[in-house]
């Protein structure tokens, strides 16, 4: 059986080489996520390395910076993942977006600033967009909607591929499912998606091509320092069974 996990920070996880062999071996295919400079050369390099044992057929990646360090964000760096986007055309952006924990989350801060360019750059490049959101979805609609994002299903019909947003770990309520659509979103459901009621039942709104499963698989996930990449690829497994078992009703 396959599976596949939308949004997993493998580089995060110890042993990563061995945790892509383990995965690979249980048909395991997922969205390799990172988020800041450290993590987009670990992926790069894991890339490198899982690529040439054949580890990776099926699985994708995606560069982007996260809202807890967009405050810190050099010019730099912002050119440094528009070169990455250029010399990975089948990366994604992200995972970028707003969350209400970090600073400069206000209304026109700079979570906004950073979120709107790396939106602008899925836009312009035609790459889908991991956002993360914990805080204003409506916020993240509007910006969406500013840079060009629109309904790609009449795109899709004719042919023409368009970037599209991907609500990781969503969280939203009915209304930013509908927003969402409209813009056509694909929602990523997360063990978490689960707990709030009104996501609970805006999950049920969701068409079935539209779903995608994800563990947000990051350090936190490993329990010990004892836990072997064979340990912990099994609950990996285990985790996203479960998540996609549990039913989108409310
Ligand atoms: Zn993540």
């Amino acid at each position: 059986m396959d599976y596949f996990d939308n949004h997993i920070h493998i580089t995060r996880l110890p042993h990563p080489l061995e945790m892509a062999r383990e995965l690979h071996e249980r048909g395991y295919k997922y969205m390799s996520v990172a988020c800041e400079p450290w993590e987009w050369k670990a992926v790069q390099e894991l890339r490198e390395k899982a690529s040439a044992e054949g580890w990776l057929i099926g699985c994708g990646f995606s560069f982007g910076i996260h809202p807890e360090i967009a405050g810190k964000v050099q010019e730099q760096d912002l050119r440094d993942l528009t070169k990455l986007l250029e010399l990975f055309p089948d990366a994604q952006v992200g995972e970028a977006g707003l969350d209400k924990r970090y600073a400069g989350y206000g209304q026109g801060g700079v979570q906004e600033e950073i979120f709107r360019r790396q939106a602008k750059m899925a836009f312009e490049f035609g790459r889908d967009l991991q956002i993360h959101c914990v805080g204003d979805y409506g916020r993240i609609v509007k910006i969406l909607r500013d840079v060009g994002f629109s309904d790609v299903r009449a795109d899709d019909a004719a042919g023409v591929k368009r970037p599209r947003p991907l609500f990781h770990r969503f969280g939203g309520d009915a209304g930013i499912v509908k927003a969402g659509i409209s813009l056509g979103a694909l929602f990523s459901i997360h063990a978490d998606s689960y707990c709030k009621k009104a996501t609970r039942e805006a999950l049920a709104l969701i068409p079935a091509e539209c779903q995608r499963f994800e563990t947000d698989a990051d350090e936190t996930f490993v329990r010990d320092n004892a836990e072997t990449p064979r340990e912990v690829a099994e609950r990996l497994v285990k985790t996203l069974l479960d998540t996609q078992k549990n039913p989108a009703q409310p």
